[in-house]
């Protein structure tokens, strides 16, 4: 049955997370979901509920839209097939307004991804159809710590400030400049470059990327990796067909060229 990964994991009770921390830094955590299937909606709100102050549900493309765009949000479940403006639709919106939303998107079937990760509607994360609601949870724990990890980086000093190859690359505001011109990166493609440009010369296989920038086990995603290594180096660097500062190194990852 398709949904037997859901109710398997109901039976399971899992550990409430609040972090102090991060809760004086927002004053009320809201998730919302945007869902059209209400079984659906409503299994996510109730085991995001123990992460969260209050989780809402858009029932709709429309509704999804006008919600996502207009109020601060700590999460946005984001269905991709909805009636409506679609989940594509939605991020694209979304990213405009806020460039650092975590948004974690879910597809039907697993050709959908292709569309998801190809069109760089900047999702922070992804999950096919179906999923299991213990997974959901920890993909949703995993955006907040990076974003608790975010705030409580320590205010500025002369670390958080990277200059390299006519990369400017400020930490505290999560600001890229490319020869002084404003490069728009998703909160996921700027973690990933913060992390290689503060290790400049060391390779990482494609599984410590996923350790250390998405933070958690990620096995078999290394896709993932490649599809954001794809997008990042398309915004930075001169020729992406000829790599220069994120460059392949066969059989075992990538580097940063210091
Ligand atoms: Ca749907």
């Amino acid at each position: 049955m398709l949904w037997a990964a859901f109710l398997c994991d109901i039976c399971v009770k899992f550990p409430v997370y609040y972090p102090d921390k991060g809760r004086e830094l927002v004053s009320k955590r809201r998730i919302l979901i945007v869902e059209d299937e209400q079984d659906i909606a409503d299994l996510v709100a109730l085991h995001l509920g123990d992460l969260c102050d209050e989780t809402v549900i858009a029932a709709d493309g429309h509704e999804g839209l006008r919600l996502a765009c207009s109020e601060n949000w700590a999460a946005i479940i984001l269905d991709l097939r909805l009636p409506g403006p679609d989940g594509l639709e939605i991020c694209r919106a979304v990213r405009r307004e806020r460039p650092y939303q975590p948004i974690l998107m879910l597809t039907s079937k697993s050709s959908e991804l292709d569309r998801v990760l190809g069109l760089e509607t900047g999702a922070d994360d992804y999950l096919t159809k179906p999923f299991s609601v213990l997974e959901l949870v920890a993909r949703v724990r995993a955006l907040f710590r990076r974003i608790e990890n975010i705030q409580e980086a320590p205010s500025a000093n002369d670390s958080s400030i990277i200059d390299c190859g006519g990369l400017h690359i400020d930490s505290n505001s999560r600001e890229v400049l490319l020869d002084g011109q404003q490069v728009e990166l998703t909160a996921r493609e700027f973690d990933l470059l913060n992390h290689f440009v503060r290790h400049p010369g060391r390779v990482f296989r494609r599984a410590d990327l996923l350790d250390s920038v998405w933070g958690y086990g990620h096995e078999g995603y290394e896709h993932t990796v490649n599809s954001h290594i794809n997008r990042l180096r398309a915004k930075i660097e001169g020729d992406p067909s000829h790599p220069e500062m994120i460059v392949t190194v066969w059989g075992v990852g990538y580097k940063f060229a210091a």
